[in-house]
């Protein structure tokens, strides 16, 4: 997609540090520089997020979250790690290319990786009638 511009980093069009990549799937170091490893894995393929993916695109770029998650941890000296995807605008997503972020943890790095929710507004019960499927 030629104004999309994940499909430049993938095209090399825009410079990226490439940590991965394979026939389908490109790896990359999150510009922010917010956290030590901050990476995006992405689809060579483009779709917009994970709605509109299809199956394939999004195998591939899970199992290499995955085979990344797991070089952290066995090969680079971290001990854990956080898996985001933004869904929607209203869910802070700001490239419309479908991206997982993996955030490289290890104890005591302070980093803050999960949302400040408020409290919900609904039972449990109640999300459960608007939500279960089949
Ligand atoms: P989102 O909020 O859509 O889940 O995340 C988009 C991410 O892409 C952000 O963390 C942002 O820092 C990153 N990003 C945006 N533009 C570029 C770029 O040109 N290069 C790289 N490496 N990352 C980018
Ligand atoms: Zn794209």
């Amino acid at each position: 997609m030629t104004d999309c511009i994940f499909c430049k980093i993938i095209a090399g069009e825009i410079p990226s540090y490439r940590i991965y990549e394979d026939e389908r799937v490109y790896a990359f170091l999150d510009v922010a520089e917010d956290a030590d490893g901050h990476t995006l894995v992405v689809p060579k393929r483009h779709c917009s997020g994970l709605i509109d993916c299809d199956g394939e695109s999004l195998a591939d770029t899970v199992h290499a979250v995955q085979k990344l998650c797991a070089h952290y941890i066995r090969d680079c000296g971290f001990e854990g790690a956080n898996v985001l995807n933004f869904t929607g605008e209203c869910a802070g997503q700001t490239v419309f290319h479908l991206h997982f972020h993996i955030i490289p943890r290890k104890t005591g790095d302070g980093v803050y990786s999960f949302p400040r929710f408020k409290k919900c507004t609904r039972t449990l019960a109640e999300m459960q009638k608007i939500l279960a499927l089949g």
